[in-house]
């Protein structure tokens, strides 16, 4: 597939997340890393974002809670491109109720692929990237290609005279 470029601005627009038992490790990162990260702009999921206000005193967007769809707006939005970067402390000792949308929001960081910290390590060489401190030119996929890809098989939609109103795909 091919790439286009996409600019990341100076001031990076970065989602955090942290399940339960990974909250105090990302709290205590956040606090060493105010300085650097109030020159962001910071989403987070509901209750993650609702610790970091506390504990940061600085603007937040704070999304839904993971498990009541959290983790898929910040998957939408990074699908969008209006998040550029992820910090994702997810929990590698626990099952979650929402283990498909952790994986989905992995997938999709990589798809876009924008930088992304699932522990503290990772999460400190990033924040102090020399790259944080200017504009990047993000390589995207681009989809012209995949839209105007040949499907195997051609399918037309037909309304059925028995039952209005619905949709019927069949082969021409
Ligand atoms: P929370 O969601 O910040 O609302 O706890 C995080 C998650 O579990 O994905």
């Amino acid at each position: 597939m091919q790439s286009r470029e996409l600019s990341m601005g100076l001031r990076k627009r970065i989602a955090l997340v942290a399940h339960d038992h990974r909250k105090a490790d990302l709290l205590e990162w956040a606090r060493f890393n105010r300085g650097l990260l109030a020159e962001h702009e910071l989403y987070a999921t509901g209750t993650t974002g609702l610790l970091l206000a506390q504990e940061l005193d600085l603007p937040i967007r704070r999304l839904l809670s993971g498990p009541l769809g959290g983790d898929q707006q910040i998957g939408a939005k990074i699908a969008e491109g209006a998040i550029d970067f992820l910090i994702f402390f997810w929990d590698p000792l626990e099952p979650q109720p929402h283990d498909p949308d952790v994986k989905a929001l992995l997938r999709i960081a990589v798809v876009w692929n924008i930088p992304v910290a699932c522990n503290r390590a990772t999460a400190d060489f990033l924040i102090s990237s020399p790259l944080m401190e200017e504009p990047y030119p993000r390589l995207v996929p681009d989809y012209d290609d995949y839209h105007a890809r040949v499907l195997p098989e051609p399918v037309v939609a037909h309304r059925s005279p028995q039952h209005r109103g619905q949709v019927a795909l069949t082969e021409p």
